[in-house]
């Protein structure tokens, strides 16, 4: 596999990092992760916004700009001959020498690492027809989940509480409503309305999330944004998750609980199917 690296694309056993770098020592960088369909890229415009705004949440200055992160990742899919897959990115504040809680000096170069996944068939995950088991965990994750960085050890730790149990993900629970999903936003469906945790600092602003939501309401179906329990969401018609590489992904089970019939309802399907068509449709 050919990744990249500060400027160059080598083989993967070719590229090299520091070990002083605040990513690895300090887990201060952010991320982005956008999925590949048929060769072109999903969604690229919201993961750009997002990284600027992540960068900028940490005070870091963008590496590149748009058109250069486009053109990069457009160069690996085709080095990589992806057609189904997924870019991922991180920008870390990058290599001062030595060990230091404050920050290094203005201008000191970022580390950009990004790599590809070859996910054949990524659009038609089996797992979407039969759903997934969800577990409820306390979030105990810091106060910026709206910053998009690479502090991903309680999000592992929950998926791994997650396989103990017998189910595929956990939703984090704070102040007794659901968060989110380790790695995806949560969602349920009573009478026909999508119910969604208001965005704010608590949780990441979904890129799918916001693409889900605006094709919903251009389909006419009715939108709360607001927190809801895991007894609401047990009580619930539907549930579902979005990530950049999950899409729709309906839940069928949340801490042993069927939800509603207990197999993928209508409101997720239909969701997955605008989602997949409309985004697939402007992936550039
Ligand atoms: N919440 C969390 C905690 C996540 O890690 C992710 C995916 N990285 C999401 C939500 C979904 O965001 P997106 O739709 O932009 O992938």
């Amino acid at each position: 596999r050919i990744v990249y690296v500060n400027g160059d694309y080598l083989p993967e056993e070719e590229a090299k990092v520091s070990v002083f770098d605040r990513g690895f020592l300090m887990a201060d960088g952010v991320y982005e992760v956008t999925s590949v369909l048929g060769g072109k890229i999903l969604d690229f415009d919201g993961h750009a916004a997002r990284l600027s705004r992540s960068l900028g949440e940490l005070q870091m200055d963008a590496p590149c700009s748009d058109e250069e992160l486009l053109a990069m990742f457009r160069e690996l899919v085709a080095r990589n001959e992806i057609e189904d897959g997924m870019v991922y990115l991180q920008v870390t504040r990058g290599n001062p020498g030595d060990r230091d809680f404050a920050f290094p000096p203005a201008g000191t170069a970022p580390t950009i690492v990004a790599f590809t996944q070859n996910k054949p068939g990524l659009a038609e995950n089996p797992v979407a027809k039969t759903g997934i088991k969800v577990i409820s965990i306390p979030d105990i994750r810091w106060g910026r989940r709206d910053i998009k960085t690479v502090q991903l050890l309680y999000p592992s730790m929950g998926k791994m509480m997650a396989k103990a149990a017998g189910a595929d993900d956990a939703w984090m629970v704070e102040d007794g409503a659901v968060t989110e999903g380790t790695s995806n936003n949560a969602y349920i469906v009573k009478d026909g309305v999508i119910i969604t945790r208001q965005l704010s600092e608590d949780i990441l602003h979904g890129i799918t999330r916001a693409a889900v939501l605006k094709f919903a309401a251009e389909a006419q179906m009715k939108i709360e944004e607001r927190p809801f329990t895991i007894e609401e969401a047990q009580g619930a018609d539907e549930a579902f998750i979005t990530s950049a590489s999950a899409f729709v992904m309906p839940v069928i089970e949340i801490d042993g609980t069927a939800i509603g019939s207990g197999t993928v309802g209508p409101v997720a399907t239909r969701l997955r199917e605008i989602y997949l068509a409309e985004s697939l449709a402007t992936a550039i």
